[in-house]
């Protein structure tokens, strides 16, 4: 199968940069191990405006955003 792009990270930055690929239509295909950096937080500090959510949450809603595409 053709991809455009091949991003091998699949957590914030690897989320932020699929956001961007995927609102310009390219087609990517992510890797990633699951094993992002916060898992033993309980929940984040001083992220403004997500103050207080926890990791596994944040991550979710991220996913959610770029597999939701546009
Ligand atoms: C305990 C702890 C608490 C933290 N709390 C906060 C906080 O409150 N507020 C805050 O702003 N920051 C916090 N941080 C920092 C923040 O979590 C990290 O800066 C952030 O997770 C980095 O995100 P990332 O997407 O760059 O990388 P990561 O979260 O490290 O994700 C990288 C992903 O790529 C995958 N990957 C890497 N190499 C490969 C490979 N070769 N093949 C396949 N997959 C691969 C990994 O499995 C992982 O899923 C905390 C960090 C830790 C450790």
């Amino acid at each position: 199968m053709h991809h455009d792009v091949i991003v091998i990270h699949g957590r914030y930055a690897g989320m932020a940069a699929n956001l961007q690929l995927v609102r310009a239509r390219r087609s990517v295909l992510v890797i990633d191990a699951g094993e992002r950096r916060n898992r033993f937080a309980s929940h984040s500090h001083e992220f403004l405006g997500q103050d207080g959510v926890p990791a596994g949450e944040l991550a979710a809603s991220a996913r959610q955003q770029v597999e939701g595409g546009i």
